[in-house]
């Protein structure tokens, strides 16, 4: 393949951004993320290597992708994360790259992170309550998230706090959560709970982004403006809201009351190559022979098959094993 390609799909979307998980493995376990026994883990030999990813990311970028988010499972626990990123940026110098993270390991590994050239990192951090971290990570620690944080905020990288809302463990918490972010010129993110995995999921403890646009006008110091998409930057599945008197800007993400699947511009690629049209779609097609013998027209075929798979909406579909977001990525 030598000319750019355009990636647009069947409803005429252009796809210009891909989530790549590394690894299915996480030192979390999060009580809305996988099941209590843990998930089955991908035997190594299926996780696609570095060299794999390098040249799909070379070639999605000659086919048109501009943004590349590493996530997982968790990142920062496969060996040599930081020397392939490295890579990256010097083979696909262009492609924007981010990852998403726990933050637990982001202390340990700030001065080679400050070296990287990162687009974004997105921190997942669903409390500032100690035992209440604990509680919904079954384990974690806070301090080192927290610490992590304060390891990278001055490194210029954009931060993203993602929270994801749950009723009557986190949604008191969010004139906390705003102050926190305030301090740090960090943007918070509230994300709708999405019911991916029968196990956890309960209605009653989801909080629609209707519901967080309301909690928000309600607080005393707190009028949110809804913001134009121009205005809203970065694009994504967020809708971005200012404080009216303070312009602090919060993002709310709707994956499940409101769809953004009309400008949905993503594909998504787990730990062993498989390639998902839709976070909701329970089909994806295998890139690992393509990867693994370097082939050009082939990959370009599968992702044709892909953009043609895309959903107009993506509708839930019913549970399956690997249905839980630590398999999938985010
Ligand atoms: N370990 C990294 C982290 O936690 O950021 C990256 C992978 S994690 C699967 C990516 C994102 O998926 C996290 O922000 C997490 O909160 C979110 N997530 C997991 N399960 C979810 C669910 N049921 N509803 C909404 N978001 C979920
Ligand atoms: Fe691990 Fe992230 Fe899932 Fe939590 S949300 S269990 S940190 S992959």
């Amino acid at each position: 393949m030598g000319e750019r390609l355009n990636l647009i799909d069947a409803h005429g979307r252009t796809v210009n951004y891909a989530r790549i998980s590394l690894t299915d493995r996480c030192n979390y376990r999060c009580l809305y993320c996988m099941p209590e026994r843990g998930v089955e883990s991908i035997p190594h030999s299926q996780i696609i290597s570095y060299e794999e990813v390098l040249f799909l990311v070379g070639w999605m970028f000659r086919a048109g992708i501009r943004k590349a988010r590493f996530t997982g499972g968790e990142p920062f626990v496969r060996k040599g994360l930081i020397p392939f990123l490295h890579r990256v940026n010097e083979t696909v110098p262009d492609m924007k790259i981010a990852l998403t993270t726990n933050g637990s390991l982001l202390k340990k590994y700030a001065e080679e992170i400050r070296a990287l050239r990162l687009a974004g990192i997105n921190i997942s951090l669903d409390t500032l309550n100690d035992e209440k971290f604990s509680m919904i990570t079954r384990g974690g620690m806070l301090s080192e998230v927290l610490l992590g944080i304060d390891a990278i905020a001055d490194f210029g990288i954009p931060i993203k706090m993602n929270v994801v809302l749950i009723r009557g463990f986190n949604d008191e918490e969010i004139p906390d959560m705003l102050d926190y972010a305030s301090n740090r010129g960090i943007l918070l993110r509230l994300i709708e709970f999405m019911p991916l995995d029968n196990e956890v999921w309960a209605k009653g403890r989801y909080i629609s982004s209707f519901e967080v646009v309301e909690k928000l006008s309600k607080l005393a110091d707190w009028t949110p403006v809804a913001l134009k998409n121009e205005d809203s930057s970065p694009i994504g599945p967020a809708k971005y809201y200012a404080n009216e008197s303070t312009a602090q800007r919060i993002g709310i993400i709707s994956a499940v009351s409101s769809h953004y699947c009309e400008s949905c511009n993503r594909l998504r690629v787990n730990s062993s190559g498989m390639l998902r049209p839709c976070l909701f779609s329970n089909s994806s097609l295998d890139l690992r022979p393509a990867l693994i013998s370097r082939n050009s027209e082939e990959l370009f075929k599968i992702f044709t098959s892909a953009l043609n798979m895309k959903p107009k909406i993506g509708v839930k579909q019913s549970m399956d094993e690997s249905r839980h977001m630590v398999q999938i990525g985010g």
